[in-house]
């Protein structure tokens, strides 16, 4: 029960210096004092966060327009984070600022030169976006085979002052950091770069949605986020949960100071440490990761439209295939395909047919090849809009016999 000042004031008139009401008096006026100064407090955050968000979507709108084909970018920095990942600060060659805005969770895609051969691959942007920078972060991977890869030339080869030829952001795992509802951001390895720029652009637009971020990594030799980690903790928002994972700490790695919890992140420890199901999620990882996070999402009743993933690699299933005659028209070659096949593009590699690849799931368009005869039926959907009479081979197969202009 609560009184207004006048009915406690004349309260105390009557009982004409009652010590309990006086009491009472002093008591509500100081807890009048209290409510008023938390909500002014509670009215100047409010208003903080929604100037930096206004002023954070002023920015975005002000940007110029992506560009097309491929722009040529110097690397002003390339900073190594432990665990075999760098990162690189990639500057326009042309120096015209600033740069196109992107959404969280787009990649850059890169057409490079590498052994005398022409590579193109995409690289996730792992930062929110700065005016005059984009930063991606590369982990060195080791072929199986022999061959040397590409983010062994970004590793070994390219330099600061280097120039590389980039196509403008692309791929639609977004997220919309002005948007509203509860997110779940988790990533594992080096696959976290995406959700990372996410986790960096509700930051910076000061979001007030409720965010948990979960990153997996091997031990704290892995740990490419302990300084963003300690800067997150200490902006001290109650809407922001950081956990740690990690699945095989060292023996100098602490529970509780380098991670916060053993293991992986799986559908168990979401169910253990959300207070809900009610929310968005987005990950990005290794496929078994992935795949585990989607089924489980499932059983604890989570509409697919609520989960979100990107894959870096593509998991490859062999499928049955009816004999079908497959000619390459500039190899002049015709072939037949029958058993078992992974994808068309694989098909081409293994007769030594030349077509350009890059992400190999279906989202760079880098292997796009002109069908001149017949049809081919997708095993995934593409992402990348494919031109009139073509076909992305990376993610598709014959459709009965046809013709490439491979
Ligand atoms: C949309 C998208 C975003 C990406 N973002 C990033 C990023 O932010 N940082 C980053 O380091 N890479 C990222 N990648 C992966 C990157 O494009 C290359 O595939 C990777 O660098 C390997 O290329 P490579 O030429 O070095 O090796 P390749 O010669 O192509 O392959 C080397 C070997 O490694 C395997 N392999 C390739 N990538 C992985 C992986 N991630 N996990 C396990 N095995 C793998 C291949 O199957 C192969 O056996 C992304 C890929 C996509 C499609």
């Amino acid at each position: 029960m609560s009184f207004s000042l006048a009915e406690i004031f004349a309260y105390a008139v009557l009982a004409a210096g009652g010590g309990t009401l006086i009491l009472m008096l002093v008591q509500q006026v100081l807890s009048d004092i209290r409510l008023r100064a938390l909500h002014r407090r509670e009215i100047m955050l409010f208003e903080e966060r929604l100037n930096g968000m206004r002023e954070y979507r002023t920015q975005l709108q002000v940007l110029p327009a992506a560009w097309s084909g491929t722009r040529k970018f110097r690397v002003q920095a390339k900073k190594p984070e432990g665990g075999d990942i760098c990162s690189f600060h990639l500057v326009p060659h042309d120096e015209k600022t600033p740069l196109p805005a992107f959404k969280p969770g787009q990649y850059l895609t890169f057409h490079l030169d590498v052994g005398g051969r022409k590579h193109v691959r995409c690289y996730s942007l792992s930062d929110c976006h700065h005016a005059d920078h984009y930063r991606v972060s590369i982990k060195k991977m080791t072929p199986k085979d022999a061959h040397y890869s590409v983010s062994t030339h970004f590793h070994e080869q390219l330099n600061e002052g280097d120039v590389v030829d980039v196509a403008a952001p692309g791929g639609d795992f977004v997220l919309d950091p002005q948007g509203n509802g509860a997110l779940v951001l988790s990533g594992a390895g080096v696959g976290v770069t995406p959700v990372l720029s996410m986790l960096n652009a509700l930051v910076a637009a000061k979001s007030r949605r409720e965010i948990w971020f979960f990153y997996g990594v091997i031990n704290g030799s892995h740990h490419i986020l302990r300084d963003q980690v300690r800067e997150w903790h200490a902006l001290g928002w109650p809407n922001l949960h950081i956990v740690v994972v990690f699945s095989d700490p060292l023996p100098t790695d602490e529970a509780g100071r380098d991670y916060d919890e053993r293991g992986r992140v799986d559908p168990a420890l979401l169910k253990r440490l959300l207070p809900s199901s009610n929310f968005d999620f987005y990950t990005c990882g290794p496929g078994p990761m992935m795949q585990g996070l989607r089924d489980g999402l499932k059983e604890w009743g989570v509409a697919d439209t609520r989960v979100h993933d990107e894959a870096f690699v593509q998991v490859k299933q062999a499928v049955s295939i009816n004999a079908t005659k497959i000619s390459f028209r500039k190899s002049s070659l015709d072939l037949e395909l029958s058993g078992a096949a992974t994808n068309l593009l694989d098909f081409a590699h293994k007769e030594n047919v030349e077509i350009p690849s890059g992400c190999k799931i279906g989202h760079c368009g880098a292997c796009q090849t002109a069908l001149v005869e017949g049809n081919v039926r997708y095993l995934q959907p593409a992402k990348f809009n494919i031109e009139k009479g073509c076909c992305l081979p990376c993610i598709c197969l014959p459709d009965g016999d046809i013709v490439l202009d491979a």
